[in-house]
């Protein structure tokens, strides 16, 4: 079984079966390989490109318990290391995420590495080269890697900017791979695959949302992600109607601007 911890630390248990992952190119080769040789890998990529259901799959596959982070800007070395906690009549010490991961010899995913506070870098340097440690050093441990720990990290380079960017002396410790969003006829398979619609319905989905990520003159902080394709496809599967669908899943929560979504509107409805 896998285990996601949340922020806030809380565990999610998932299911023991390989998720789906479509792949886009050769990308399930090289994290095997990586993960082989015990290299570190870095995915770049948008939000809702399969980043995580990636790792996820790769994690089953591979055999190795997955333990994923969800960074964000107050997540310190402490939080992936461990802590001192009290107890009733004492403290004692608690795990955080990294240091169960390397004990464990798991997977460990790091995702949006670049929110984390800055000083989660001192713990990842010596996991990330030949040395393969974890120095803890509240407990004086220092912990050797198994050969199958492997650390993973994401980030979306869209975010970046020159505050919240992974420094070049941590990036180069990584092998890397970029993400997109796929070409059509996988995106279709994706759509089916995760919500059941015909395949003809996914198909012009995915023309639909082609023609949104293409039009000139919008700005949106997010693309229009497969997740959001994978949504609309749910509420249609689900008996809502089409055009309703898209503007819920694909407009809506991208933007507040009423001319940016009249113009999203307006390709939808031509779409169907
Ligand atoms: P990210 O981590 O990049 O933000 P996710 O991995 O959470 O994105 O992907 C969002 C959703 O899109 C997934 O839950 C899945 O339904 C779908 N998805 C995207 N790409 C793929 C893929 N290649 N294979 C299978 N599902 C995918």
């Amino acid at each position: 079984m896998n285990d996601r911890y949340a922020p806030d630390g809380r565990v999610d248990v998932m299911e023991d079966s390989i998720p789906f992952y479509q792949p886009v190119g050769q990308e399930c080769e090289l994290f095997e390989r990586a993960f082989r040789h015990r290299l570190p890998l870095l995915i770049k990529g948008p939000t809702g490109c399969g980043k995580t259901r990636f790792v996820a799959h790769m994690a089953a596959r591979l055999g190795r318990p997955l333990i994923t982070v969800a960074c964000h800007d107050d997540l310190t070395a402490a939080d992936l290391v461990g802590r001192h906690l009290i107890g009733e009549s004492q403290t004692y010490w608690a795990d955080g995420p990294l240091t169960r991961a390397v004990r464990q010899g798991a997977i460990c995913y790091l995702d949006e590495i670049v929110e984390a506070r800055k000083d989660t870098t001192v713990v990842l340097h010596p996991l990330t080269d030949d040395r393969r440690i974890l120095p803890i050093d509240r407990t004086g441990e220092q912990l050797h890697a198994p050969e199958t720990f492997m650390l993973v990290v994401s980030y979306n380079p869209g975010y970046q900017n020159l505050l919240k960017s992974l420094k070049p002396s941590t990036r180069q410790r990584f092998v890397a791979l970029t993400f997109d969003f796929p070409p059509s006829a996988v995106e279709t398979r994706i759509v089916t695959h995760e919500s059941g619609v015909e395949q003809a319905m996914a198909q012009r989905l995915v023309e639909v949302a082609q023609r949104l990520r293409r039009l000139a003159g919008i700005d949106l902080d997010e693309a229009i992600s497969t997740r959001l394709l994978v949504y609309a496809a749910n509420l249609i599967r689900a008996g809502c109607e089409p055009v309703m669908a898209c503007i819920a899943a694909m407009v809506e929560p991208l933007t507040d601007d009423a001319d940016t979504a009249a113009a999203l509107k307006e390709v939808i409805r031509a779409g169907f």
